[in-house]
């Protein structure tokens, strides 16, 4: 088949060049230097100005209107210096995906001249046209209008293109009702509610700086690299992102050669410019290596606050596929390009912390921080059991369906992994007072005396979605095409609601007498302990055992998308959100609505791709092969001679349960639904497993068919000509 060869000939003549001088450019030199950073604004802003806008970033206030014009037109000279020729209001619609629309500087004056022009209104405030984005019914369609408002604590920057460069601001997308129609205004509502409950409990505790308390996470994202040649060659990598058929390699991952191997010179290349486009834009990349999957890799970089780290974590998706193409290389983000090997997932590191404190989830070395410690972990746990079903939901997505829940860590329950020691702890806080710790010594739950708690959280465990590792909380659910907004919310929201409840708590118990704080958090501790300690989980998820034992808990097992995302208009839900003012109701309907039509619209696409892969490239290829056994046959008859009529059968039945398993699953898409829900479950229930009997059948015709037949790249080629 020339499709195939062609691909592997130009990949065998693949030869990159690399017009970046990378040795006596660093990228460390480059960070930043794409960003109107806060000390860019320190040089470039009136003393006055800059004071006011420093502290909005740092308070979380409102922008002061009459600094806008200086902050805009010190901004526009700037991104002038740096070759811009145009503005951009970036958001990031509920697709998940990055929206912009470009303006460019440039007004003519009466003369007959251009200047350009930038004004302090332009930056706050933006109205693009934003009918085509999905808003789940928040608004009607003659009234279209969306706002774009800037984020000043996302700071702004410049994105290079080959030939020029554009100025993007960071902003949160409403509706003119005020309505959250994006993923960021979300997230720096529950950072809000988050910090207004922390500072409770550190008051408490003595801190009384006020300093706010941050979501603090580092993405680390799983991706796979496929040569771009395969990758045109293939329509279902083209159009869903992951192979829908494919016979497995003969060799796959068993080997555990790759995860931390040597990463190849086009491989190590194409993370370099990548590295280096994500440093100028002030992004810390800090890790990259092979990951388990032939194929896959993984970039993480140093953590920040939730909001930054969400802005540049799509940046960092988009960058990896736009870099990629310069290489020849098609970056694949969804979690389950390939059958039969690892999947990907963007483990979300999380925690919480200020300026006075640092991260209020590290254990510390003192006593005093270890009692603290010990409360903001209690809300952890509490949150994680009260809201598991929240924690899938997040995760939900048709893509994550193949890890979640399938034969892929991690499993579908959510629970907590606390290492041994810290479980420990909590164990002999239930069983009354804890008096020594693991690693010998006394160990009691006073404010005053509490030894040092283990900063190492002893083994890891792989299989947990929710790992204590040291001093941050790990969510391993989440997908690695998904964005980490929602998840962020979810978190941030879920542990504001805890904390509430513990600060509360320790308020009416102490009455405002210091004095009474040992004993009342050592009592809410304990009732926590006692009340939602069944979430701790520290064995190997993947195993039945657990599947068995987790329903004994009673703890949910929402295996696929229709059975999570509706738990998002559970009362209790609903509730919660609206309690912290994060997402009212019709805010979580929308999304509901609109993450349930992505999943129906991504199945719908995947079936499409199948029915047409199989009429139109793997039957007639089965069909190629049965013809020329068929002649082979006839001729061999002919002369008397044994023929292979087995194979023969077998070909003949293949290519006619390939038509039928395809006319079925056509029949399947054709079906009319009453309402999206009804449509996932469908999907879910008929139409993914229709899909699952064709590709069986092709798979099987790969199997036999003479390879010359055979039209898409292998499992094989895809995943190890390099
Ligand atoms: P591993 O692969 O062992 O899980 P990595 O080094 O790849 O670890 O990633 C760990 C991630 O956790 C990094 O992005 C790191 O910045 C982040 N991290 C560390 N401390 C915190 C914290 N306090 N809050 C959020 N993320 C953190
Ligand atoms: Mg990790």
């Amino acid at each position: 088949n020339t499709v195939r060869r062609e691909a592997i000939r130009a990949i065998n003549n693949y030869s990159f060049e690399t017009t970046i001088d990378f040795k006596n450019s660093s990228s460390i030199d480059l960070f930043g230097d794409n960003v109107f950073s806060i000390s860019i604004m320190k040089k470039r802003l009136p003393k006055d100005i800059f004071k006011k806008v420093s502290k909005t970033i740092e308070e979380g206030t409102r922008l002061d209107p009459s600094v806008a014009d200086v902050v805009a037109s010190a901004m526009k000279d700037w991104a002038l210096d740096n070759g811009a020729t145009h503005y951009a209001h970036v958001f990031f619609p509920l697709t998940g995906l990055t929206a912009e629309k470009h303006d460019s500087f440039l007004m003519p004056d009466l003369a007959g001249n251009a200047i350009a022009e930038f004004s302090g209104s332009t930056l706050i405030q933006g109205e693009p046209d934003a009918s085509s984005f999905p808003n789940g019914g928040l608004r009607e369609t003659f009234e279209a209008r969306g706002y774009t408002a800037w984020d000043v604590t996302s700071p702004a920057y410049i994105m290079e293109n080959p030939n020029g460069a554009t100025l993007c601001i960071p902003t949160a997308f409403v509706s003119w009702t005020g309505e959250a129609l994006d993923k960021k205004t979300p997230i720096l509502r529950s950072m809000q509610a988050l910090n207004t409950q922390a500072q409770r409990i550190l008051r408490l505790f003595g801190d009384d700086s006020n300093k706010i308390v941050n979501s603090t996470c580092g993405a680390e994202q799983e991706y796979f690299l496929i040569d771009r040649n395969f990758v045109t060659a293939r329509p279902d990598l083209l159009t869903a992102g992951r192979t829908l058929f494919g016979a497995p390699a003969p060799k796959g991952q068993e080997f555990d050669d790759h995860y931390f191997g040597a990463i190849p010179d086009r491989v190590l290349a194409y993370m370099c410019e990548v590295e280096r486009e994500l440093c100028k834009l002030g992004i810390p990349v800090k890790t990259r290596h092979n990951e388990v999957a032939p194929s896959q890799f993984e970039v993480a970089p140093v953590f920040e606050t939730a909001n930054l780290a969400t802005d540049h974590q799509q940046l960092v998706m988009v960058t990896l596929r736009k870099v990629a193409r310069k290489y020849g290389l098609t970056c694949l983000l969804h979690e389950k390009p390939f059958s039969g090997i690892n999947g990907s997932g963007k483990h979300v590191n999380y925690s919480f912390g200020n300026a006075s404190q640092g991260n209020l989830l590290d254990p510390g070395d003192t006593p005093h921080e270890n009692a603290q410690f010990l409360v903001f972990c209690a809300a952890v746990i509490r949150g994680v059991h009260k809201y598991a079903k929240l924690l899938r939901a997040v995760a939900a997505t048709a893509g994550n369906d193949h890890r979640l829940g399938a034969n892929e860590a991690p499993p579908a329950i959510i629970s907590i992994f606390l290492g041994d020691q810290l479980t420990d702890v909590f164990k002999q806080i239930k069983n009354g007072d804890a008096t020594s710790s693991k690693g010998g010594g006394t160990l009691n739950i006073g404010v005053d005396s509490l030894p040092n708690l283990p900063k190492d959280a002893g083994d890891r465990n792989r299989t947990s979605p929710f790992a204590f590792t040291g001093n941050r909380f790990e969510f391993r659910a989440v997908g690695s095409a998904q964005s980490v907004s929602g998840p962020l919310v979810a978190m941030n929201t879920i542990f504001a609601d805890s904390i509430d409840y513990i600060a509360t708590e320790l308020e009416r118990r102490t009455g405002g007498d210091g004095a009474k704080l040992n004993d009342a958090v050592k009592e809410v501790i304990k009732e926590i302990v006692d009340a939602h300690g069944e979430v701790i989980f520290n064995g190997d998820g993947y195993t039945d055992a657990w599947q068995e034992e987790a329903a004994k808990r009673g703890l949910p097992n929402l295996k696929t998308t229709p059975d999570a995302l509706p738990t998002l208009m559970d009362d209790d839900i609903v509730e919660l959100f609206s309690r912290f003012n994060v997402l009212s109701k019709a805010e979580l309907e929308s999304r509901t609505e609109i993450y349930l039509e992505q999943y129906n619209l991504k199945i719908a696409v995947e079936a499409k791709t199948s029915i047409k892969m199989a009429d139109t490239q793997i039957y007639p290829a089965a069909v190629a092969h049965q013809a020329m056994l068929a002649d082979s046959c006839l001729k061999l008859r002919e002369l008397g001679l044994p023929c292979d009529d087995e194979s023969l059968t077998r070909i003949t039945t293949l290519s006619a349960e390939l038509r039928a398993a395809s006319a079925n699953l056509k029949a399947l898409i054709a079906k009319e639904h009453a309402d999206t829900l009804a449509e996932s479950k469908h999907c879910c229930d008929k139409i993914i497993p229709a899909m699952g009997e064709l590709r069986a059948v092709a798979d099987a015709i790969e199997e036999m068919v003479a390879d010359e037949f055979w039209p898409l790249p292998t499992y094989q080629e895809m995943l190890f000509v390099k």
